[in-house]
């Protein structure tokens, strides 16, 4: 039985909606690993009450939080100090409330992504890139790559200003890195993917509602030399990364990034270093029964 008493430290995930969220799964299998009096909740805030949701939990004496859609950006606005990751994204995904009442916001979405590629045993340094998307998911990846020095980051998305708007926003970071954006509709994105080392999908299409759908709908432009990665975690896989499979890419899911960066939440709670490489396999076959 589970052991909670007045010393142990609450931690928690806001967000809109948090049912089915597997935070609570991951971050309570990997306390009871690492032997921590710690708890890990969800609490549904509702958009417009995301300030009055983090002022109650630093009264409460919340160890931390991690934050989710739709309140990353909100959150990083109320924030007293922002590490160097969540100034350059905008966005907050982890909060820690200090002993003297301050809030302090992280990012750890991108460090998940780049630590998970390298648990593959893809090394970004110098490699082609392509990266589907330009909302705060495919920002984390873009902003992690850049950090990694890739030659080529290729910023492909249905509205072709948000890519450019975040191309900008990232150039400053990118000296030697080749940024370039492209609209979905390009007739040359093929040839874009058959040219990468690295193809991202951070779009919201093949979730939910498009379940059944794929921002790429052949699997002609793909190859065995390709990583193929899908931030999408249900379903596992999905229709991308089945038809990177059919062409031999190496494929990763979503699981991978949502493990690693919420460890490296953990880490930032617990102030404990520990080591997130051996927790993932074992954590990948936990949340899948979640999954389904
Ligand atoms: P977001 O800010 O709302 O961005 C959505 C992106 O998807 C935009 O680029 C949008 O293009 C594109 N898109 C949506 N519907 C489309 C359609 N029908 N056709 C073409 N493009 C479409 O969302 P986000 O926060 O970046 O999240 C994106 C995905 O990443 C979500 O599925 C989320 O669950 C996943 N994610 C996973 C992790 C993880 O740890 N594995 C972490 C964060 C997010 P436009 O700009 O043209 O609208």
């Amino acid at each position: 039985m589970v052991k909670i008493d007045t010393s142990t430290e609450v931690i928690g995930l806001i967000g809109d909606p948090v049912e089915g969220s597997l935070s609570p799964r991951l971050q309570n299998w990997a306390i009871d690993r690492l032997d921590l009096d710690y708890r890990y909740f969800a609490f549904p805030v509702k958009k417009g009450t995301v300030e009055e949701a983090i002022v109650g939990a630093n009264s409460l004496g919340i160890k931390g939080l991690n934050v989710t859609a739709p309140h990353k950006k909100v959150a990083a606005k109320k924030m007293d100090e922002l590490s160097g990751a969540a100034k350059s994204l905008g966005a907050v995904n982890t909060i820690t409330f200090t002993d003297e009442g301050k809030l302090k916001g992280y990012n750890t979405d991108w460090k998940g992504f780049v630590n998970s590629l390298k648990l593959t045993g893809f090394e970004p340094r110098g490699k082609r890139c392509l990266v589907f998307g330009a909302g705060g998911a495919a920002a984390a990846v873009v902003f992690g790559l850049i950090r990694e020095a890739p030659s080529r980051i290729v910023i492909v998305n249905r509205t072709e200003a948000k890519a450019a708007k975040l191309a900008r926003e990232m150039e400053g970071l990118s000296p030697g890195v080749d940024l370039e954006v492209r609209p979905l509709s390009g007739t040359d994105i093929g040839k874009k993917i058959e040219r990468s080392d690295l193809v991202v999908n951070a779009t919201s299409v093949g979730t939910g509602s498009t379940e059944a759908e794929t921002i790429w709908k052949t699997d002609s432009n793909f190859n065995p030399d390709q990583l193929v990665y899908d931030l999408i975690y249900n379903p596992d896989p999905t229709e991308f990364l089945k038809l990177a499979r059919n062409a031999g890419s190496k494929t990763v899911s979503g699981l991978d990034m949502l493990i690693l960066q919420g460890l490296e939440s953990l880490k930032v709670w617990t102030e404990e270093e520990f080591n997130p490489g051996p927790m993932v396999d074992e954590l990948r076959d936990h949340l899948r029964q979640q999954v389904g």
